[in-house]
This record gives structure tokens, C-alpha cells and sequence, in this order.
């Protein structure tokens, strides 16, 4: 099984690009080239933007049932494709093969819900102030769309995009990472495959800035959906901005994890470090500052620190690991800065905090305890495997401190009081908040933050509806 040559979708056709460019695609796991991914020329852009008018006035005329038989069909080819597909996912990004197939699974979720949820586009018939004329507001795709998605979730970023785009009856773009492409190229292969016109999707790689600058300056894309950094999110706004293309940010955060004295301590040591040491802690919603109430700090720590100690890195292809690589070497002295401005600031290390000698971007999965609030990891997004914890005195104290960022993506709490919870949903200043549980979106659920962490929705029936605009008329009828 072998990674696959890598193409760009362009108008219908799978091609290398004009140029002849391309970079290389590393696998992190052990720093070797498995491919190569082809850049597109701004000829490449020009077809593709035209090619996504054309898919778009075929696509959106089609019925909502239609639409949803082709994105039916493509979910059941990914199914059919599913262990070949996992492996390339794992060998691009690194994360072990068990999240892979997790991620896979809820990509094919995410396609299906959208596609039945497509039949559900209603609109309204508002009453009339004046006698014989009837006024109806309709909902209908807002045109081509464009995306540019991170490599952390190389299926559902993809996916989330376009799904609700498809389900929607709009035609896109997007431009994934160059880092993680083949599973892009499967997502795209098998909505081909299951006879998607073409021009409803175009899948195009190249240099991010260049790409994103020359496609925003069009006057073809009505939207824009992005996932990926708060600065690069801000600069695409701006670009965006110029043609008054309505933008979907689903940016950056560093959730807060509160764990009260009332709470099931081993329990949450336990969810913690699942939820902190998925994907080497690269997701967006990763538990990342660990404000624990002062009388169970020490005994929270040891239990976290038992579940750290036993967290197994390694390739994500072999059988027991569950933490891979970091998806790049670049991130490696990123996290290396993270812990030594903790420990100068007076955190102490428990666990780790060092690189693995090897050919790979490996970390150790690190623990840091009593943290102050003014060290880097405690300020900006750590994206990796290293954990903070720091103490709090009363609910107020750590709802202000939670609430101290800019971000505003994703909260946890455990606790045992309903009161303490009642408080939180109302106070906390996140788009997402758990309550005994890390687990934090479904497809039917609206993922999305607040703050500098973005705007708009995935998921959910919001999901859908950024994908839509409405129409009114009014009509006399007598
Ligand atoms: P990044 O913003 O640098 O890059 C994200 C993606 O955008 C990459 O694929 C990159 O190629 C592309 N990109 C970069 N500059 C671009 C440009 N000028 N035009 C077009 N595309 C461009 O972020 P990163 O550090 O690579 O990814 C991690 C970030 O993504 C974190 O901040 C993380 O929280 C965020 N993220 C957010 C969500 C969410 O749903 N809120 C999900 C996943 C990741």
C-alpha cells in the first residue's frame, strides 16, 4: 500500500499544474519524502475559478434529493477505501492510526448528515400587512465558495468545508495543507467517483499566500470559510474584504480546563490527558491551561502524572501508541521555547519536556506544574503535548482568569455541583463548554468560537446556514 501520486483537481480533470512545480510531502514519523504535491500557477486559479461558476449554476439546480444521492454515493466509496485511506492519513500527519480512523469516521459522519440535512433548507412565508400580497423569504446557496484548512484534522477540516458547502448547493474551492494532501485528494477522488459535475469541487495546492491572494481577488467566490491561525485568519478577512466576500473564521484557542474540589479528580486526571495528548495536543480545542482548585492540586497532579507517565509515543502506524510525532520539525523548538520560558518563570517540570533523539518530530509528552499566569505556554497556543497546570482560590478568580485571553474557543470544567455548572455556561466566554466530559462537538453541533477565535459555525444546522443566503419576494395575488 503505497502513498499516492498527487494531483490537483481543476474543472473535472486531475493535473500536475502548469509550472511543473511541486514541493515535497514529509511523513514526521521518520523525516522520509513519501510525495510530492504540485502547485498551481495563477492559469491553474483562473480555470479553477471559472470552472467553480460553471459547477456552481449546474449544482445548485440540481434537487437538494439529487444532490444528497452523489454525496451518499462518496461515503460509501470512502468506506469502501476507508483502511488505505487511514494509513495515508497517519503517514502524512503522524497521528496514530486508531485517531485516524476516528477522524475518518466522523469525516464520512459529517458528509451524510450534511447531505440529508440538505433536503431540510426551509424558508418562510411571513404574514402581510397588506390585503392579496403574500411576502416569502427563501433560502439558497450563497455561490462558489472558497476554503483554506490547516493540516491538523487533514479529513474533517476538509470535510467540515465541503460538506456544508455541497449539502448547500454551492460549488468550491478549497486549497488544503500542503502538508497533509493525500487525504484531501481521497475526499475529492471519491465524490468524483461518485459522479460529482465537475467544477462543484476543485481541490488546488501552491504557495498559501499566493493562492489565497490571487483567489480573493475575484469577484467569483461569495464566500470564504478559513481554519487555521488567528493572524493568517485576520489577513484573510482583509483580503476578503475587498469584494465583500462573507467569511467563516475558525481560528485558534487555549481552552481552559477547571477542575473544582467537588469533582471526580481521577476521573478528569484521567479524561485530561486523553484530551490533552490527543494528536500530540495539535487540535484547536486541546485542554491547554490547568487551573485546579488549590486543596486538590497535589493530588490531581499525581494523578495526572501517572497518566502522562503512560502515554506511549512512537510511529502512529505501530501497534500500543498513542501519541505520535509533532507534524513537523518546525514545532519541535516551539515547544522546547514553551518549556524553558515556563520553568525561568517558576513552573516546575513533572514529566518530560524534552525533544526524542530520532529522525522523527517527536516530543515528550510534557507536564508542568504551578505555572504562573505570565509564562508563553499560559498566553498563546501551545499546539502540542506539553500541559500546565496552575492553582485557584474561588469560581470568580478562575472565571477571570479563563476568560483573561483573547481566545475564545473551547472550556472544560469538572465539577459536581450543578450550581458551579449553571455559572459557567453563563460566564464563561468560549463558543464550546464541557462540562465532566472533554467531549465537545458532534456533527449535529455547532462548532465554532467567540472572540479572536473566530466566527461562524461547522456543524449543525449553523453549518449549513453559513453557506446560505436569503432571498425575500413578495407577490401580489389577487
Ligand atoms: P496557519 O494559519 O499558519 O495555517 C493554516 C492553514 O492555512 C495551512 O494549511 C496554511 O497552508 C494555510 N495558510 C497559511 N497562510 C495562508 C495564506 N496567507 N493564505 C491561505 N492559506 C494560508 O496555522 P497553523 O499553525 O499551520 O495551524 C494551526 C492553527 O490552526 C492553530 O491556531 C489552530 O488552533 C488552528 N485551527 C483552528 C481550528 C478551528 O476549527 N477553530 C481547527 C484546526 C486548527
Amino acid at each position: 500500500m503505497s502513498y499516492p501520486e498527487l494531483k490537483m483537481l481543476i474543472a473535472g480533470d486531475w493535473v500536475v499544474g502548469g509550472a511543473g512545480k511541486s514541493e515535497p510531502v514529509i511523513c514526521p514519523a521518520d523525516g522520509s519524502e513519501i510525495g510530492q504535491v504540485p502547485h498551481a500557477t495563477t492559469s491553474d486559479l483562473d480555470r479553477a475559478l471559472e470552472s467553480s461558476l460553471e459547477g456552481f449554476n449546474v449544482w445548485r439546480k440540481m434537487t437538494p434529493h439529487s444532490r444528497q444521492a452523489v454525496l451518499e454515493k462518496a461515503a460509501r466509496l470512502l468506506e469502501d477505501r476507508f483502511e488505505v485511506n487511514c494509513t495515508n492519513l497517519t503517514r502524512e500527519m503522524g497521528k496514530p492510526l486508531a485517531e485516524s480512523k476516528i477522524e475518518m469516521q466522523v469525516a464520512i459522519d459529517l458528509l451524510r448528515w450534511y447531505a440529508e440535512e440538505g433536503k431540510r433548507v426551509y424558508g418562510r412565508i411571513i404574514p402581510s400587512r397588506f390585503p392579496g400580497m403574500q411576502h416569502e423569504a427563501r433560502k439558497v446557496p450563497v455561490g462558489p465558495a472558497l476554503a483554506f484548512v490547516a493540516w491538523n484534522f487533514p479529513a474533517t477540516n476538509v470535510m467540515r468545508k465541503v460538506a456544508g458547502a455541497l449539502a448547500a448547493g454551492c460549488s468550491i474551492i478549497i486549497k488544503p495543507s500542503e502538508e497533509t494532501p493525500a487525504t484531501a485528494v481521497a475526499i475529492g477522488t471519491a465524490l468524483m467517483d461518485a459522479g460529482l459535475p465537475a467544477g462543484v469541487l476543485n481541490i488546488v495546492f501552491g504557495v498559501p499566500a499566493q493562492v489565497s491572494e490571487h483567489l480573493l481577488a475575484s469577484t467569483i467566490p461569495r464566500k470564504l470559510s478559513f481554519t487555521g491561525s488567528v493572524p493568517v485568519g485576520i489577513h484573510l478577512q482583509q483580503l476578503a474584504a475587498k469584494n465583500l466576500i462573507r467569511c467563516t473564521m475558525e481560528l485558534g484557542g487555549h481552552s481552559p480546563v477547571m477542575v473544582f474540589k467537588d469533582a471526580d479528580i481521577d476521573a478528569a486526571a484521567q479524561l485530561c490527558t486523553q484530551g490533552k495528548f490527543r494528536n500530540a495536543g495539535q487540535v484547536c480545542i486541546s485542554p491547554t491551561r490547568f487551573f485546579i482548585e488549590e486543596s486538590i492540586h497535589d493530588q490531581f497532579l499525581e494523578a495526572f502524572k501517572k497518566h502522562v507517565e503512560a502515554v506511549n509515543i512512537g510511529n502512529g502506524l505501530d501497534a500500543g501508541v498513542n501519541m505520535g510525532p509533532l507534524v513537523a520539525d518546525r514545532r519541535l523548538d516551539i515547544m522546547e521555547g514553551f518549556v524553558s520560558n515556563a520553568v525561568s518563570e517558576g513552573g516546575e517540570l513533572i514529566v518530560g519536556g524534552e525533544r526524542v533523539q530520532s529522525s522523527g518530530s517527536f516530543y515528550q509528552p510534557t507536564l508542568l506544574a504551578n505555572v504562573p499566569d505570565s509564562a508563553q505556554i499560559m498566553t498563546e497556543e501551545p499546539f502540542g503535548p506539553i500541559a500546565p497546570t496552575a492553582t485557584f482560590a474561588s469560581l470568580d478568580e478562575v472565571i477571570d482568569r479563563s476568560n483573561s485571553l483573547p481566545f475564545g474557543l473551547a472550556a472544560y470544567a469538572f465539577t459536581g455541583s450543578p450550581k458551579t455548572a449553571g455559572v459557567l455556561k453563563t460566564e464563561i466566554e468560549s463558543g464550546m463548554l464541557a462540562i465532566n466530559s472533554l467531549h465537545i462537538h458532534s456533527v449535529e453541533t455547532p462548532f465554532g468560537g467567540l472572540k479572536n477565535s473566530g466566527y461562524g459555525y461547522e456543524g449543525g444546522i449553523e453549518g449549513l446556514e453559513a453557506f446560505l443566503a436569503t432571498k425575500y419576494s413578495s407577490e401580489v395575488y389577487t
